[in-house]
């Protein structure tokens, strides 16, 4: 599978069908196949950003007629047929010359000249985790919480491992934006409010439920410290607003950081969490966990 960033130009040679086809031509040395990923990279004029992301369901292609022979070389032009198109509310501006441009440049680890990295080209072919990186931070920057968790109903949980990066990584940003502000961007266990350690954390594992992967109900907001040892089993939550640190752990610090908020307050925070999945949380046994070596690091989202 290979990840792209679609560019969307005044200067483009061929029309596309933003968001349903992308179409391009033979002397492009690279090719596109079915189950790719893409973004749409905007350029037009001063804006330079991300509009929108998806996946390319298919490419079918033809010879061109006399018309479109713009060079003697383009004798073939291919339509990427595009799928699970999600258009960002806004733009995740990286204009150089715009001051929030900067700095998401410097956020997502870009040089100051997009062209040195071979993003003046039409179709740039990218890394993994550079596309990962740019769809979460566009999709962190332009989302709202249109959807209070309220009405969504339950098949809009779901989350199949089957759909594209960009479906999967959309839905689960809501899942995230929800339980964020649900817990006042607080760390349930331990209370911390910095907000680049900040994870929404599922209760029932992201790996064992598919059917409520993105519920919620199910997610409870932990730093990823905190995060960490409650997969592992070191500390579970009680409805009350308790906290069970297991007898595993002797560590001072980690116990000192286990105790920093009161059982009041964090029952506070546990409001729209359903108590189901933190009693099935507290009756599986860390110990099996530790012997199956079970952990959900990296299947988050
Ligand atoms: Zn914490």
């Amino acid at each position: 599978m290979t990840y792209w960033l679609f560019k969307i130009s005044d200067q483009d040679s061929y029309p596309d069908r933003p968001g349903s086809e992308y179409v391009y031509n033979n002397t492009h040395s690279v090719r596109v196949a079915g189950g790719d990923e893409f973004i749409y990279l905007k350029k037009r004029r001063t804006q330079y950003g991300l509009a929108g992301a998806g996946r390319v369901s298919r490419v079918t292609e033809r010879s061109t007629d006399g018309r479109e022979r713009r060079t003697p070389k383009v004798s073939r032009l291919f339509t990427a047929h595009l799928s699970d198109v999600v258009w960002f509310p806004r733009l995740f501006d990286l204009s150089a010359r715009t001051k929030a441009g900067r700095r998401n440049r410097v956020l997502m680890g870009l040089p100051g000249d997009l062209n040195s990295i071979g993003w003046s080209i039409s179709m740039p072919r990218i890394e993994r985790d550079l596309f990962v990186h740019l769809l979460d931070a566009a999709l962190d920057s332009s989302f709202q919480v249109r959807t209070p968790a309220a009405q969504m109903n339950e098949a809009d949980w779901r989350v199949d491992d089957a759909w594209s990066l960009v479906k999967r990584r959309s839905r689960m940003r809501a899942f995230r934006a929800i339980v964020l502000s649900r817990h006042e961007h607080t760390c349930v266990v331990c209370g911390t409010q910095l907000r680049s350690v900040l994870d929404a954390a599922h209760i029932r594992s992201y790996s064992s439920d598919k059917s409520q992967r993105a519920n919620p109900a199910n997610g409870i907001c932990l730093c990823s410290y905190c995060h960490a040892a409650y997969d592992f089993g070191d500390i579970t939550i009680l409805p009350d607003g308790g906290l069970k640190c297991s007898g595993d752990v002797h560590d001072e610090i980690a116990l000192k950081h286990f105790t920093a908020v009161s059982p009041q307050d964090r029952r506070r925070w546990l409001l729209g969490i359903e108590n189901q999945f933190l009693l099935d949380h507290l009756t599986e046994s860390p110990i099996k966990r530790l012997e199956t070596g079970k952990s959900d690091k990296g299947l988050r989202n």
